[in-house]
């Protein structure tokens, strides 16, 4: 199958050593992108060191969302970033008489804080190029709920309104700007919050009757940071085998 064109664009993609992040990064590069991948460690991950070797005018930056000064991360990117991939996130679950406060602002600095930072210090960067496109990576659990997901929803849906208000703020200028929701995807983060009887039990419910491939979820992100997507933006793109409709 041919990937999206994306030939001469320069990707930045947070949470790019695994799961969702690894292959958009990888979606990216087959399309003829060069890939800036974020993870929290001083060192690629396994599978984004495999990347750079096929990949060699792409690179790794070490980016702590509960840490990092998003300007000054952002002073030491390449000037041609003009597609932003915020991917990176954490998930965790209590009810609410049960949330740890300190847990919430770990995973709001991470799933809400870091991509507001991110798009707040890019953003003039794109203007100037006259062209950007963001793809703000959120999930099902950004239009829908179930117990146990406070702390995740509250941070998703914030994502989602953040992108909408990103989206009119900046359409005029050529950046396009969309959240993609991803339902039940196997990586580890599913395998860190449902068991192997819970994963069983969900794919029977999602109509398509199975989890996504990564691969899945990348190939909408390439699309909506394509050229090819010249009029698309302010969208929560839920892409989750049938989930939410049941
Ligand atoms: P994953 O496999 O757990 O990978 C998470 C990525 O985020 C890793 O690259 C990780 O880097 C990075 N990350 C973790 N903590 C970070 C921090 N403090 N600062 C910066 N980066 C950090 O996750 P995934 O399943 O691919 O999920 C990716 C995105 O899709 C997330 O936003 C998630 O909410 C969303 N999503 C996932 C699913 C699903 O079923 N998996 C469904 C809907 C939405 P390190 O390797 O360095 O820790």
């Amino acid at each position: 199958m041919k990937e999206t064109d994306l030939t001469g664009h320069h990707a930045l993609v947070t949470g790019a050593t695994r799961g969702i992040g690894l292959a958009i990064a990888q979606a990216m590069v087959e399309g003829g992108a060069r890939v800036v991948g974020t993870g929290t460690g001083p060192n690629p991950s396994e599978g984004f060191a495999a990347l750079l070797e096929g990949a060699p005018d792409s690179e790794y930056r070490q980016l702590d969302a509960r840490t990092a000064d998003a300007e000054a991360f952002v002073a030491t990117l390449p000037a041609s970033i003009d597609i932003v991939v915020n991917n990176a996130g954490i998930n965790s679950i209590a009810e609410v008489h049960d949330i740890d406060l300190d847990t919430y602002d770990e995973l709001h600095a991470i799933d809400l804080r870091a991509p507001i930072a991110l798009c707040r210090a890019l953003v003039p960067r794109l203007r100037e190029h006259g062209w950007g496109r963001v793809a703000n990576i959120a999930s099902i659990w950004a239009s829908i709920t179930k117990p146990g997901r406070a702390m995740y929803t509250a941070s998703k849906f914030g994502l989602v309104g953040f992108t909408k208000t990103l989206a009119v703020e900046n359409a005029r200028y050529g950046i396009l700007a969309n959240a993609v929701s991803p339902g039940f995807t196997l990586t580890e983060l599913t395998r860190s919050t449902l068991s192997e009887s819970e994963i069983t039990e969900l794919a029977e419910v999602v109509p398509a009757k199975r989890f996504a491939e990564t691969e899945e979820i990348a190939r909408l992100v390439c699309y909506v940071c394509s050229p090819l997507n010249s009029y698309l933006t302010g969208q929560n793109l839920t892409i989750d085998g049938g989930f939410t409709c049941v």
